[in-house]
């Protein structure tokens, strides 16, 4: 009875949802690609869409201290501790439409059929779009989530954007107070949970012929810049067996990286995705190389494994070349594993909904990265075709965002917090 009741109700939802994510993607830069980037004023009037959206659904709803959309919907009394629900309504540059605002769309949509049906759960539900994931405007990632979490650095106020706007200076645009970004910070003790509906933005659902997966961590990263400086030279006059070619040295570095991470232990991925090649002429041998390194694993002691024994690589390529080596670790963070209780909750759901429970890491970064400073963190992924994102082209069909606001309305439902 209980199934019936809740399918039914959101055979509209996945209508509602996917009506919401193209009103959305209208609030742009420019109309003819999506782009909306923290602290413009597109990005606050999709707060104010959002909003309202919130108060349609019964809760009520304001901007907070960093511009993250915060909506509450009341459990069975007022002040009771919540389970949070959410994603980031910010875009990269030329984005798809639904790379975040699926996840809080589904979410407020999910909600407004708890209040049709007058369904009064024993703890409160917050749905919190944040403000700024991506962090194309001021070069550091998070800022929404970690602003919530309490771990927001005061220093990046300071940042400027291309066009020299300070941090500070485009939140008082905004209409937000700088100096009181702490009031954003969140109480452990206020939250049950967080969990987070995204699109894959990998080809793994579809290639199993599955709408959702149940992600089992957010794969922790390594990134480092490589410098190789041999000897620059004319291109007719020097013997082969006399150069010193930087470039040449970095071609075999990036096939030893390659065929490192094709062993594909523990779904290690590793990608070379910037070079440069100095002077850069047809007719002179490249003395000097950069380029960059990406590793990534669901396992912290694997990729660090992994990282140490490509720079040993590295290091034996450059040697045998006689090449100059500066290498440095430009970017770490750590994998944010999903609670084993919640994440149990989350595959409940999806069996329920009668879906075969996959689990899968995460590649890509998400908000719960800075969320498990104050909460235990799930993620829910919902199919995207041909695994793009990040692109105009990023596409989920209706069903399967229906598919999705099921299993949350389920999981919601059905929540219990860690005993
Ligand atoms: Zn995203």
């Amino acid at each position: 009875m209980e199934a019936k009741v809740a399918g039914s109700a959101s055979m509209s939802l996945g209508d509602e949802i996917v009506r919401r994510i193209n009103a959305l993607a209208a609030i742009s830069e420019t109309s003819e690609h999506l782009t909306r980037i923290f602290l413009t004023p597109e990005h606050r009037a999709a707060a104010d869409l959002l909003m309202t959206w919130m108060r349609e659904a019964g809760m009520q709803a304001h901007l907070d201290a960093i511009g993250n959309v915060c909506g509450r919907y009341e459990g069975e009394r007022p002040g009771l501790p919540c389970l949070m629900l959410g994603s980031h309504y910010d875009t990269v540059r030329d984005a798809g439409r639904w790379d975040g605002p699926l996840g809080l769309i589904t979410a407020i949509s999910c909600v407004g059929d708890l209040n049709r049906r007058g369904r009064r759960l024993p703890f409160a539900i917050e749905v919190t779009g944040f403000a700024d994931e991506e962090g194309v405007r001021f070069a550091s990632t998070l800022l929404g989530s970690r602003a919530i979490a309490g771990t927001f650095d005061e220093s990046a106020l300071g940042s400027r954007d291309r066009a020299g706007t300070t941090m500070r200076q485009a939140l008082t645009l905004f209409g937000l107070d700088p100096d009181h970004i702490g009031a954003a910070a969140r109480a452990p003790g206020e939250l049950l949970a967080y969990v987070e509906l995204h699109i894959e933005q990998g080809p793994v659902l579809e290639a199993e012929k599955l709408p959702v997966g149940v992600v089992t961590a957010i794969s922790g990263a390594t990134r480092l810049a490589v410098e190789l400086r041999g000897m620059a030279g004319h291109a007719g006059t020097v013997p082969m067996a006399l150069r010193r070619d930087a470039l040449a040295g970095a071609a075999e570095c990036i096939v030893a990286i390659e065929e490192f991470c094709c062993t594909d232990r523990d779904g290690l991925v590793g990608t070379v995705g910037y070079i440069n090649a100095m002077p850069g002429a047809t007719n002179v041998i490249p003395g000097m190389v950069s380029f960059t390194i990406d590793i990534r694993t669901a396992k912290d002691s694997y990729r660090k494994l992994a990282v140490a024994d490509i720079v040993r690589q590295i290091e034996e390529i450059v040697k045998r070349r006689n090449l100059k080596l500066d290498i440095n670790v430009t970017h770490e963070n750590r994998t944010v594993p999903c609670a084993p209780w919640l994440k149990q909750q989350v595959a409940d759901a999806v069996a329920a909904e009668g879906f075969h429970v996959f689990e899968l890491p995460s590649g890509a970064g998400h908000d719960g990265m800075a969320m498990i400073d104050i909460a235990d963190v799930a993620m829910l992924f919902v199919r995207c075709r041909g695994g793009v994102s990040h692109h105009p082209d990023e596409h989920v069909e209706d069903a399967d965002a229906d598919a999705g606001a099921r299993v949350l309305l389920r999981l919601i439902e059905n929540f219990k917090p860690k005993a």
